[in-house]
């Protein structure tokens, strides 16, 4: 079936959509600007197109954005939005402002099949894909769109389970015709899936976040289900055939490799010994990488358990004193993540009464 939104359409096809409109040849250029540079929520404001353009357009297409319909404010200023999808889901985008960034946390999926059992989204299970106009949307629709300097796929779903869609995703905001961003300010995330992997690593320049969270395949067997389809040791064995580049000292924005970085949810009791940092030494030996260790959010119903601050400073100087770049990630919005997932378990249990 034709696609009929704009938002999300490659230059190549806006020249298509152009051509089948009668409209000049430079006129997906102009599109493209619209869509792509501004923020824009109907195609009636895309002014320096003729009006008779604008209604064939208007009947032919849709624009493909959509307000977020709610918002929960965190008291150190984090932002979570629940946005609809062009197919009727809702998906929650995390906006994480700082002194000198403002980072948007995007999702790549309606739910998530990967089953972590420490993760709100993973207990929701899988319902749908996100399209490229319902990722771009979450972007181009937010009310802070011009604030944001930094992207990460690290919201609801396995942005490398929707690679078609994230993949595009990525090119129009870094492509001369879209929003030009360097691929150094967007980062992706995954759990390790090899089938994704490989494309991504060879299609796309940004940088990349392997969630890790256990280092030994016996526990991310137990709580992270994905591991017996991609064991972590085939996922850095895949690894080492690329380069990169850690971001400790030599990496900025014209920095030739991209970053990878390892995210590892800290777990009391779970995965915060002794045994579990010299594992993470072995394990990424020989990656040139930085570890993200990250405080846990508590989610209702969860026997899992945040480690004490002391803790969690001790793994990250252990960590960087064995040669393990290690960063402490500051804890935001608790008070909003601790309903992570929630937003749209309840928007959907509003729609199924
Ligand atoms: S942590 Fe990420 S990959 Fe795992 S279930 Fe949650 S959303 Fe999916």
């Amino acid at each position: 079936m034709e696609n009929k939104t704009l938002s999300g359409m490659s230059l190549s096809e806006l020249q298509n959509v152009a051509y089948k409109l009668g409209m000049p040849q430079y006129a997906a250029k102009q599109i493209a600007a619209w869509l792509y540079t501004k923020q824009i929520f109907s195609i009636s404001e895309m002014t320096n197109i003729s009006k008779t353009f604008r209604d064939k357009l208007e009947t032919e297409y849709e624009l493909g954005r959509k307000h977020p319909i709610k918002k929960m404010v965190s008291k150190d200023g984090t932002v979570k939005y629940l946005f609809p999808t062009q197919n009727g889901h809702f998906i929650e985008t995390v906006y994480i402002p700082t002194a000198d960034r403002a980072t948007l946390c995007v999702s790549s999926q309606v739910g998530c099949k990967m089953g972590c059992q420490f993760c709100m989204t993973g207990r929701q299970g899988f319902q749908a894909q996100l399209t490229a106009a319902d990722i771009l949307n979450q972007i181009y629709a937010l009310p802070e769109f011009q604030k944001v300097t930094n992207i990460v796929f690290m919201g609801q779903g396995e942005p490398l389970d929707n690679i078609d869609n994230v993949l595009r995703a990525c090119e129009i905001l870094t492509a001369p015709y879209g929003l030009a961003w360097s691929p150094k300010r967007i980062t992706v995330s995954t759990v390790g899936n090899l089938k994704g992997l490989k494309r991504f690593l060879n299609e796309c320049q940004c940088n990349l976040a392997v969630s890790l969270h256990f280092p030994t395949s016996e526990q991310r067997l137990e709580f992270m289900p994905a591991e017996k389809a991609w064991p972590i040791a085939k996922v850095i064995e895949q690894l080492k055939e690329y380069e990169f580049c850690n971001g400790e000292h030599q990496w900025h924005e014209g920095a030739k490799q991209r970053r990878l970085s390892f995210e590892y949810i800290i777990f009391a009791g779970l995965n915060d010994s002794h045994r579990h940092r010299n594992a993470i030494v072995e394990l990424l030996s020989g990656l040139d990488c930085r570890v993200n260790l990250i405080p846990f959010h508590s989610i209702p119903d969860s026997p899992f358990k945040a480690a004490p601050e002391q803790r969690m400073k001790e793994i990250r100087d252990y960590l960087t004193y064995k040669g393990v770049f290690s960063t402490l990630r500051a804890s935001r919005g608790e008070d909003i993540m601790a309903a992570c997932g929630l937003l749209t378990t309840k928007e959907k249990q509003n729609k199924t009464k």
